[in-house]
């Protein structure tokens, strides 16, 4: 049987389609099979800077002490952590890449503790930096991961935009948002915590397969407490390593699916910060085109068993 559901508080529907319904391990033979092997010159490796822009901050430890600096020549900061730098092709002005870390093979579902804390920490600082900027009215901060996903370089890396508009989609929540008695992203963690759909949980974060997900295997991840972005006070803790998990359970039991993590905030105290993590296992087809709605073929309560399982075997 099919049904029909509607997102926790806008006007937006999936078709939950039980009789299509798929074991998770028909997903995994639908993705690419092995990732691409190392380009000869990737531009994001360590000796390879000149390639790029000049860098914007440059992360590397001096006497044991993590360093911001900035590389105006790209030839002065060597052995770094974390390195951010213009786009060479940007699609709006300030487009900044952020290359995770100088391994070229190791992404953040394999990360330590203190790297994945640090990368937070970097788009944390690399957020606040462009919301200060005049005319930047959001900072879209997102991963793809696999070329499926669109990732077009196999270097780990994440992208960040500041735009000068509020994206339609916020604006619309932002509109709910004000004319619900009280804030429904905190009433989703309510309503989550503990249930079926509940797949990571401890004291700070919850991560769930929401009860309208538009494709399988998709996951909200909500900070507990009511803040609005990455950049407020306390939600580094533990939010890298809630997200590491996440992302390794994903890993592991897809093998290694394509995906986008994307931030959900807003420099505005009514917002709730979210974030969405979708593996890119379906199609948006002609009836996602004509109706905005879409059918998914795993059960999100499936998904979440699925996922809630996996003993993710932490290497760190
Ligand atoms: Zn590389
Ligand atoms: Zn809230």
């Amino acid at each position: 049987m099919s049904e029909i559901r509607k997102h926790y508080f806008l006007e937006k529907y999936c078709i939950i389609a039980r009789a299509r319904a798929k074991r998770p391990t028909d997903f995994v033979k639908e993705r690419e099979p092995k990732p691409k092997p190392k380009p000869e010159t990737c531009s994001f490796c360590p000796g390879n800077e000149d390639l790029t822009p000049a860098a914007t901050a440059v992360y590397k430890y001096e006497s044991n002490k993590l360093t911001i600096q900035k590389d105006e020549d790209n030839k002065q900061v060597k052995n770094w952590e974390v390195r951010c730098f213009p786009n060479r092709y940007p699609a709006l002005p300030g487009h900044e890449i952020i290359a995770e870390t100088p391994d070229h093979e190791k992404h953040p579902s394999d990360f330590t503790d203190d790297e994945i804390t640090r990368l937070m920490q970097v788009y944390s600082d690399r957020t606040t930096h462009h919301l200060k900027n005049t005319g930047t009215e959001y900072v879209s901060l997102f991963r793809n991961h696999g070329r499926d996903a669109g990732a077009s370089l196999s270097h780990p890396h994440t992208q960040l935009m500041p735009m000068p508009l509020v994206p339609p989609l916020i604006m619309q929540e932002l509109t709910a948002i004000k004319e619900a008695d009280r804030c429904p992203y905190c009433d989703i963690v309510e309503q989550e915590s503990g249930g079926e759909r509940a797949i990571i949980e401890n004291d700070h974060w919850i991560v769930f397969a929401p009860h309208c997900s538009r494709s399988p295997f998709e996951m909200w991840m909500l900070p507990k407490k009511h803040i609005s972005s990455i950049t407020a006070p306390g939600c580094l803790t533990s939010l890298g390593t809630t997200l590491r998990d996440t992302l390794l359970k994903l890993k592991t039991l897809l093998n290694n699916p394509p995906y986008n993590y994307m931030f959900f905030q807003m420099d505005n105290s009514s917002y709730h910060l979210n974030i969405r993590i979708e593996p890119k296992l379906s199609i948006a087809a002609g009836f996602e085109k004509n109706t905005d709605v879409y059918i998914n073929t795993m059960p999100p309560e499936d998904a979440a068993r699925s996922l809630r399982e996996i003993n993710a075997p932490l290497k760190i």
